[in-house]
């Protein structure tokens, strides 16, 4: 079977354009636009060059071999996309929205961001390409995240504070397209993760998609073929889509999707396994809703993985079988954390950490012929305060 999703901007089900009539004209002219760059010459080379020059690329797949014997079973790759500039794979999208952004002849970016992460990697990338960023942040993240605030203030951004609802990501989400549908005419909104309309769960799959095709591409070197298995977060669903989506047709390898348990009894932020078919932020997708049917305030240790939804084409593989959704918890993730700057000098972002304790248990059941890649999102500096604070 060849996989084209998303057929008429839906994958199944999933997905479509939940917006206001007065935002359908920015998100037809924002798909005329990427269909006209997507195979356009001189776009693909000068993302390219950006990628490699500017953020680094391509990252290492890395053979984790203190990983691997400590695990007892597959061996463990990490793809490093903690290597890249900023410190995660968000800039592969920033970069290829803000060029998309100055092919459309729009100088004004906005942008959404919870943790601040998405902020910056926005602010970077708009810095790089000449373009002005305003983003969009919930008063309580801001409050929790003063370094990444001053990060984006330094890189030339605008930050707007965001004091409606819980204050936090899902209505810096709102603020970000109420300006949108304002200033449609100089303004691209540079959507995070694989949510939203269509065509952003696209778009944004299809710039993260660099992971994916350099792990096929290194795994065939190194290994003379496909991994058994390849292991990534779920938070919106950006690294893992783009780890993910090279693979979907090539039912030998395992696709492994990891969303945060946060603690106790509360949901975490698992949308796909513990959410609820809903619309949010303009998609039919999986979401987190309170008994009212209000959406819930989430949780995880790990700020990245804190969303109340996911993105639609995880919905769709979800309930296809292609890929299988599991949860781990803070304190399993805090392990990870621990193992892996221990046994191989690599400080995981708390995030990624949620996949490696995931890739740790399967290797146990899998053989020494056997290859999992783990896509290593980011990397923790940013995470290292949090772990003092919880003193274990
Ligand atoms: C933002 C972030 C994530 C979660 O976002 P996805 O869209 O699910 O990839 C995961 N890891 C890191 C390091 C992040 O910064």
């Amino acid at each position: 079977m060849e996989y084209k999703y998303p057929i008429n901007g839906k994958f199944g089900i999933y997905g479509g354009q939940f917006v206001p009539e007065v935002l359908m004209p920015a998100v037809h002219e924002l798909e005329a636009a990427y269909k006209k760059v997507k195979d356009d010459t001189s776009f693909k080379r000068e993302l390219e060059w950006y990628l490699a020059y500017y953020a680094g690329r391509p990252t290492p797949t890395y053979l984790a071999k203190n990983l691997t014997k400590f695990a007892g079973g597959a061996k463990i790759y990490l793809k490093r996309e903690d290597l890249l500039h900023g410190g995660a794979h968000k800039i592969n999208n920033t970069l290829g929205q803000a060029l998309l952004a100055k092919y459309m002849k729009k100088g004004r970016v906005i942008a959404e961001t919870g943790a601040g992460q998405h902020g910056v990697a926005t602010a970077m990338a708009c810095a790089a390409l000449g373009l002005h960023a305003e983003v969009y942040m919930g008063s309580e993240d801001i409050k929790r995240q003063e370094i990444n605030v001053y990060r984006m203030t330094l890189l030339g951004a605008k930050v707007h504070k965001v004091d409606s609802g819980s204050r936090t990501l899902k209505d810096a989400i709102n603020e970000a397209l109420r300006d949108w549908v304002t200033n449609l005419v100089n303004t691209h909104y540079l959507i995070g993760s694989v949510v939203g309309p269509h065509p952003y769960p696209m778009i944004v799959r299809d710039f993260q998609s660099v992971i994916g095709k350099e792990i096929k591409r290194d795994m065939m070197k190194i290994e003379g073929r496909a991994p058994d298995a390849i292991v990534a977060c779920v938070g919106g669903g950006s690294n893992s889509m783009g780890s993910f989506y090279p693979f979907i047709e090539d039912q030998a390898v395992k696709l492994v999707g990891v969303e945060a348990g946060g603690h106790g009894n509360h949901s975490g932020s698992a949308a796909l396994l513990r959410g609820r078919e809903g619309v949010l932020h303009g998609m039919l997708s999986h979401v987190l809703e309170d008994s009212n049917g209000q959406i819930d305030d989430t949780y995880s240790i790990a700020a990245g993985l804190d969303y109340s939804a996911v993105g639609p084409e995880h919905s769709y593989l979800m309930k296809s079988g292609r890929v299988r959704y599991t949860i781990v918890n803070d304190s399993e993730a805090i392990v990870a954390f621990r193992k892996l700057s221990l046994l191989e000098g690599i400080i995981p972002a708390l995030e990624s950490s949620h996949a490696i304790a995931e890739a740790i248990r399967m290797a146990r059941d899998m053989n020494e012929k056997q290859s999992i890649v783990v896509t290593l999102s980011g990397r923790g500096d940013k995470d290292v305060q949090t772990i003092i604070n919880r003193g274990d």
